[in-house]
């Protein structure tokens, strides 16, 4: 095998700050009570920015930043509110390349990854929803549909800027305001996103960053001033946010987790399936909500294609996440490793067969060889519960009528694939899956057009296309 030698992207293209403060009405500035909390370089552990934790009373004030905001913004014709979101996304691409190494810094992503697909995604997202803005009147929701006022917005860590572009984006377009709350581990690019507004010169207050942990999530989500409530993150909070805006009126999208099948038939061209399941659970580390981490292959085919995903695996690069040729970088945080190394042992322990190609790991930092496990039974824990790291179960079938039933055998519903040759396989599997988005012969493409979301334990709602604009108009 070649050996590649080191292709580091330049960490110097962006300047990270020594401390960062709230965004609040278009200005930053320090918490009211002081507190602040450190984010890290996942990969090398290194302190990056100390970054203010916002307690009840910031909360207040960046809701009620929004909230004057709000009858301006939502006033303005639909055509003026897309040249600010236009320019929001034209920012992004001509500073893309600085946002790209600050996203695999915070976050631990391979910079292949955060340039050639976070970052498109991203201003995708904003140019084709400021293409909406003028046209909602068309959208199929009446003639005239309204905003719902301010939303609060909860996102998680695995694509940080990304799942802001998802929450505001949307938000924006229809004419609300916005608070939106990043992860406590990943700030940076909500507060530099902070910065690309104001360089839009986007109205103080349309959109508030409130940086912090949990509390400051559920104060944001539970705030009586707050109309709508978007989340995304484990579906343990998530039934929480659930319970607490039960009865209050407040509008409500979740997107939780999810457990998907990766279904190999026995006529997929192998080569090609290998490609999409190491993509479907090694891509971004498996950090990915609609991460096909239970591979459901066809008995006749499995010998096969587990000695050629085993090649290919021996193939994967984990390391340094700003390294151009990696292709595994590290895991977000010290917790999210104690995670995954826990029901690692626990599949090993119910008697799953644990393979890892040969890795060298680096000494600091938060790291996990790419893992599979053969022999998993459906009542298996590795099987049912989403390990949310480069961890792969493997299960076999027999018919069609198997892997259906196997595939839906979930508690989540988030995401499919389907491989096969026959376009009609496709079309019969994919109506009997239970699953929000269902690729077939590909997997983990995303697209701002296209509707994502979930069924049963992976939430309710979704984002995306036109049916994303739904969630923000009353
Ligand atoms: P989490 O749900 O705790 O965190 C997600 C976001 O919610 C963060 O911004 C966090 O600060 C905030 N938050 C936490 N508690 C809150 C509360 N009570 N009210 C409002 N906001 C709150 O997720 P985690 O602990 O980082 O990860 C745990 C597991 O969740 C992972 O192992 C994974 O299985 C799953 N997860 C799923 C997604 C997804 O995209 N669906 C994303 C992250 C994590
Ligand atoms: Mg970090």
């Amino acid at each position: 095998m070649f050996e590649y030698a080191p292709a580091p992207e330049s960490r110097s293209v962006v300047d990270i700050a020594g401390s960062y403060g709230l965004f609040i009405d278009g200005a930053f500035d320090g918490g009211k009570d002081g507190n602040v909390f450190k984010t890290v370089n996942p990969a090398t552990e290194e302190v990056l920015a100390e970054v203010s934790a916002a307690g009840p009373e910031d909360v207040d004030r960046a809701v009620a930043a929004a909230r004057r905001a709000f009858g301006p913004w939502s006033a303005l014709p639909g055509a003026e509110r897309a040249k600010y979101l236009f320019r929001i996304a034209r920012i992004i691409q001509e500073r893309s390349r600085e946002l790209a190494v600050l996203e695999s810094l915070d976050n631990g992503k391979p910079i292949k990854e955060s340039r050639d697909v976070d970052l498109p995604l991203v201003a995708a997202h904003f140019f084709y929803y400021a293409g909406w803005a003028d046209k909602l009147a068309y959208a199929g929701f009446g003639p005239d549909p309204r905003p719902i006022g301010v939303a609060g917005q909860v996102i998680p860590w695995n694509f940080p800027l990304l799942m802001l572009a998802w929450k505001i984006a949307p938000a924006l377009a229809t004419g609300n305001t916005v608070v939106l709350k990043p992860a406590e581990t990943t700030p940076l690019s909500a507060l530099f996103f902070a910065d690309v507004c104001r360089q839009a010169e986007l109205p103080p207050g349309v959109v508030n960053i409130v940086t912090g942990a949990g509390d400051t999530g559920a104060y944001l989500v539970q705030h009586p001033d707050v109309n709508k409530v978007a989340f995304t993150g484990s579906t343990e909070v998530g039934r929480e946010i659930a319970r607490a805006a039960a009865g209050t009126g407040k509008r409500l999208t979740l997107e939780l987790g999810g457990k998907a099948a990766n279904i190999v038939f026995d006529d997929a061209p192998i080569d090609q399936a290998v490609e999409g399941i190491v993509n479907g659970i090694f891509f971004n580390q498996g950090h990915v909500c609609c991460a096909g981490s239970r591979l459901l292959v066809q008995e006749s085919v499995a010998d096969e294609l587990l000695a050629s995903l085993k090649r290919r695996m021996a193939t994967l690069r984990v390391g340094d996440p700003l390294d151009k040729n990696t292709d595994i970088g590290a895991i977000n945080s010290a917790a999210q490793l104690a995670r995954i190394t826990e029901l690692s042992e626990i599949g090993a322990s119910e008697g799953a067969e644990r393979w890892s190609p040969e890795c060298t790991l680096p000494d600091r930092g938060f790291w996990f060889a790419p893992t599979i496990f053969t022999g998993v039974t459906q009542a298996h824990r590795i099987a049912r519960e989403e390990i949310f790291g480069p961890v792969l179960s493997v299960l076999t079938f027999r018919t069609p009528e198997e892997a259906v039933a196997k595939a839906n055998n979930t508690p989540y519903g988030l995401s499919a694939g389907i491989w096969t040759e026959k376009g009609s396989r496709i079309l019969a599997v994919a109506d009997k899956l239970r699953a929000g988005v269902v690729w077939a012969n590909t997997f983990n493409k995303f697209d701002p057009a296209s509707p994502f979301g979930g069924y049963k334990e992976s939430g309710y709602g979704r984002e995306g296309g036109r049916h994303g604009l739904e969630a923000y108009l009353a």
